[in-house]
């Protein structure tokens, strides 16, 4: 960015010059100069406050109730842009009903005598999209110690194609599994394996991948913790915090498939005999 005469007259200052005479000894000597300056920037951030609240829907396990396996999708989405509403059904209306749908299928289960031996958080977050703000609370306030929390699986955008698989097999994109947690990660494929036959796609998995999607969603708030997380994504489109993310471009089946991955992830956590060991804690950086 170039700089105007007023700024570089007041960068000057301290220098005891001004741009006139400093552009003046440039021409002199032919090419540039060089002037040094001491310049101290003062910012003031903008700031606003914004009220919101995570819902959180608990269900009690039993002979390890202690320990909790938590599961989350933000719930809000960007809001309105003059006239133009964005809905946001993928991003994360699919992650909220995926997340719903595993509640009420825990809760049925304890219902009928089947109920999970650890107690499961199901955590629609707030203002994700603001900066993750919900689920960084929720990290700093946490209802039940992250000491006993074992594991966060949060869903964020699993209901479309991006362009990278608009033909082919069912996929979904694992993020952050193997991070702190080699167990976690195991468990994910073999449930996969077992029950769903996704392709899981580690494109965002690597640490020097570009895009950064695994500091960019709740999970993150509890991988930082050394709470180990896994990130389920079905990548951008062309809709993507756009007012055409609507929900008649949900693929449902593929939703569906998808959700089932991090239900029977989920159960597996939940019912297991050991609690998965953290057994790489730097991870997360
Ligand atoms: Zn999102």
């Amino acid at each position: 960015m170039l700089a105007g005469r007023e700024l570089t007259d007041a960068l000057l200052v301290s220098a005891g010059t001004n741009t006139k005479k400093a552009l003046r000894k440039g021409r002199k000597a032919r090419y540039s100069t060089t002037t040094s300056a001491e310049i101290t920037f003062r910012a003031t951030p903008l700031t606003s406050r914004v009220v919101s609240e995570n819902v959180l829907g608990f269900i009690e396990g039993s002979d390890k109730k202690e320990e909790v396996v938590v599961v989350t999708a933000h719930y809000d989405h960007i809001g309105k842009d003059a006239e133009e509403v964005y809905n946001g059904a993928d991003d994360d209306g699919s992650g909220t009903v995926a997340l719903l749908e595993m509640a009420e299928a825990f809760s049925r289960a304890k219902a009928e005598g089947h109920g999970p031996r650890r107690s499961v958080l199901f955590m629609p977050v707030s203002a994700e999209e603001k900066g993750l703000l919900g689920s960084e609370y929720y990290s700093e306030h946490p209802v039940f110690p992250l000491e006993h929390t074992v594991a966060d699986l949060n869903i964020d955008m699993i209901g479309r194609r991006d362009s990278a698989h608009a033909v082919g097999a069912p996929y979904v994109y694992v993020i952050g599994s193997d991070r702190l947690s080699t167990e976690l990660h195991a468990i994910n494929e073999e449930a996969n394996a077992k029950y769903v036959s996704l392709d899981l796609d580690y494109t965002f998995n690597a640490p020097d991948d570009p895009n950064r999607f695994y500091y960019r969603s709740d999970h993150y708030n509890f991988a930082r913790k050394g709470v180990p997380a896994i990130f389920y994504f079905s990548g951008v489109h062309e809709d993507y915090h756009g007012p055409g993310d609507e929900v008649e471009k949900i693929l449902p089946d593929l939703l569906e498939q998808r959700a089932r991955l991090v239900f029977y992830t989920a159960w597996e956590l939940a019912n297991r005999e050991q609690r998965i060991v953290v057994d790489r804690p730097e991870g997360s950086k």
